[in-house]
Formats: C-alpha cells, structure tokens, sequence
C-alpha cells in the first residue's frame, strides 16, 4: 500500500470510471468545454473549490504541474531557481528541462529549506524559490514569503507530499504564485497517476494551461486573454481524474486517519537523550504521513534505521541532490544527459556533487522516517504502519522501534 489514499478506494472510484466508460464518446467531444461534465473539468472545479482558489490546471504528473508552473511563470533559460538539497529528483528535473538553472540551498532539521541560506543564494538571476514540503510537512513559509517578497521572485510551492496540508490554516500550495501538486500511488490521494497545479493568478494560469494543451486558450478557447503560447500535451486523462475526483472527495478523511495514527504511534516512541523528533513549522497542518526521528549521531540513525529495516533519508537513490549522477554531470556540463539544451548552457560549473550541502548531508544522514500512511523504500520508509493498522499493529512498530533505539544509544 504506497499512500494512504489506496485504502480509501471504493465504489466512489469505480463508479466514476464507470461513468466515464459508459459516455467516453461524448466527453473526448467536449473534453475542455465549459460546462463540460468531463470528469477532468469536475475535477479541476472541485480542486479550486476545495483549496480556494480561482485556478487550477489538471495534467497528467506532479513533474508536468512544475513544469507548467514554470512555463506560466516564463521562467527559462538564464534563470536561476533554488531548490532544496532533499526534494526529489522530479522538483531539479523540472527546472533543468525548462532551460533554467537549479541553485541548491541547504535544508535545517525541519527537513525543508533553511531561510537563512535561500537569503545567501540568490543572485540577479534568481526569479524563483521552490519550497518542497517534504514528506507531508510545511516549508518555514513566513520566512520565505517575507525573502520572495523582498527581492520580487515568485515561490513556486512543490506540494507533491503535502496534499491537503496547510500552514497557519492555508492550504498549502496556495501561499505563493503557484502551487504544483502529484496524484501519484505514492501521495495522499492519487488518480493512479495525474497531477494538477494551483494559482490565484490569472495570467499564469492562462500560459500554464496553455502550454499543457497545445496553445489552447484555457478550455479549449481558440482566442481569449492572454498570449499565445507554444505547448504540449501534458493532459490529465479521464480515467484518471474520475479516479482523482473521487479521492479528493475522501482527503479530509484521509487526512483524519493519518494524523490519528501517526499521533498514537508518537505517544509510544518518546523522544530520548540522542534522539528528537523532526522539527515541524506547522504541527497542526502536516499531513502525518511519516514520522522522522533525527538523531545526535549518523552512525546511531543508520544502525537504529538497519535494525527496523528502514534507511537514513540520505540513502534515497532519488530524494537527495548528492545521490543524482545526472545533477553532478549538469555542474560538470556534460550534455549527454540533457536532451534539449545546449552545452553552454548546462550548469556553469556548478558543484552539484555530494558534499556541496554540508549541513543538509548533515541532517539526512542522522534522519530515519517511519511511515504513517505514506510507504516507500525509495524513500528510506518502507516500514512503519497504515491509515487501517490496528492498535496492535502500533504497538508492535513501536516497540520494535523503541528497543532498537535503546539498544543503539544505551
Ligand atoms: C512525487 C513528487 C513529484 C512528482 O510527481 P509525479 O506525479 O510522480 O510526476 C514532484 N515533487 C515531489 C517532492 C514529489 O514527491
């Protein structure tokens, strides 16, 4: 079960691909019109809706929706955007086919970017901040918002991990220009795949949208507001967004049963001299979809995370900027990897490689995640417990972890 989202499926998903099955012919016909009744058009509604905005692109990933945002944003080459040096590979690979440039910032032991280094990174170039809620908790988002505001760049929200969170009661994805966000297996609800993009900016929404659908003026206008723009189709399907509408119809439960869980785990795993819990800027608006322990000592996080067959956060192959051998062979300006740019325009001799993020190498490596709704080893938290797990099933995750734990740090 890789999200919480899965064991919410039922006949509300199915009976929605059902629908789309039993009229397909009439809504590929109409598939943007407004007043549509395509489920991708219910969808995009109920997402607004739901997180109060006025905007919303459905596309078909959480990699499109930044990348979209992007396009909307008419960030590009020569641009800089920094992102943090734990995100996943998706949030870098998105500004890199873009044509602009990823500036790397450190992370603090909140596991999201540290504002005081995203101060020290930018530079005249700089146009953007790619905050990555990182594993269902908020980004420090008063602090990036007073430097985004201050120097004129848009923060472009990475809410892949954080659908449904908020910050101080806003919808996170919602506090900047634009919010990209990823109904993949592996998030809080899911369309089996699909993702969507948020923005209270009409102008942003009309390039967005436009560059996710060929040109076309949002919903498949010839003309409107706005300018043209040259796309391709990163298009949610309708499968896909029956499946999502009737997730995000359950978020709010979801949501319940994480949290629930996650607190009755917490309640047995106390804190211990050598071991705290990850630092949270918004304990009310995360998702509880993992529980981060961070350690005094690398050596104690990967032998506690051995014993319960879990990783150090710096193991990830995808999540840690020093494990992507294709970011180090962007600072070095190989263009093998990077289909579409040229090789001057790589990354400038950037230091991409392991050890460019002292104090995020740092952290990751004293940090071990259990799950508590989201489950991926890729992440390092392939065990922990489920939405549905039983107060047993707690216990005994709790009790494997705490005498680990105790044995580890005596
Ligand atoms: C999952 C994820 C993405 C990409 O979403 P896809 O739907 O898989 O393309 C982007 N950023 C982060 C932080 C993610 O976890």
């Amino acid at each position: 079960m890789p999200g919480p989202g899965f064991a919410f499926m039922d006949d509300a998903e199915r009976d929605n691909v059902l629908e789309v099955l039993a009229h397909w012919h009439e809504h590929r016909l109409d598939f943007d019109n407004p007043g549509s009744t395509s489920m991708v058009r219910r969808f995009e509604d109920a997402a607004a809706a739901r997180f109060g905005v006025p905007h919303c692109v459905p596309v078909n990933s959480g990699t499109s929706a930044l990348l979209v945002a992007l396009a909307g944003l008419g960030v590009g080459p020569g641009d800089e955007v920094i992102v943090p040096g734990y995100m996943f590979v998706a949030s870098i690979g998105a500004v890199i086919c873009g044509g602009a440039t990823p500036v790397l910032a450190e992370i603090d032991e909140s596991l999201t970017l540290d504002p005081a280094d995203v101060r020290e990174r930018i530079t005249p170039r700089t146009r953007a901040i790619m905050p990555v809620h990182m594993l269902g908790a908020p980004s420090d988002m008063t602090a990036l918002r007073a430097i985004a505001d201050e120097h004129g760049l848009a923060l472009l929200e990475d809410t892949a991990q954080a659908t449904g969170g908020t910050y101080r009661g806003e919808p996170l994805g919602t506090l900047g220009a634009a919010g990209a966000f990823s109904l993949n297996p592996f998030k809080v609800v899911t369309g089996l795949d699909g993702g969507f993009l948020l923005t209270r900016d009409p102008r942003l929404f009309q390039r967005a949208h436009s560059f996710h659908d060929q040109g076309w003026f949002p919903h498949r206008q010839e003309t409107g507001e706005g300018e043209p723009v040259f796309g391709l189709n990163l298009r949610l399907s309708d499968l896909n967004a029956a499946v999502a509408l009737a997730q995000l119809g359950k978020l709010d439960a979801v949501l319940e049963r994480t949290r629930a869980v996650k607190r009755d785990l917490l309640a047995r795993i106390p804190e211990r001299p050598g071991m705290r819990r990850r630092l949270l800027h918004d304990p009310e608006g995360e998702c509880g979809t993992l529980a981060v322990f961070v350690f005094d000592s690398a050596e104690s996080a990967a032998a506690v995370a051995k014993r319960v067959r879990c990783k150090p956060l710096i193991d990830s192959p995808k999540h840690y900027y020093g494990g992507l051998p294709a970011l180090a062979a962007f600072g070095r300006g190989e263009p093998g990897p990077f289909p579409f740019r040229a090789s001057g325009t790589l990354g400038d001799g950037r230091d991409y490689a392991k050890g460019a993020l002292p104090r995020t190498d740092d952290v990751l490596a004293r940090s071990v995640a259990l799950s508590t709704g989201v489950s991926d080893s890729y992440l390092g938290a392939g065990n922990g417990v489920g939405p549905f797990s039983t107060p047993e099933d707690v216990e005994r995750v709790a009790a494997e972890f705490n005498a680990a734990a105790a044995e580890v740090l005596g």
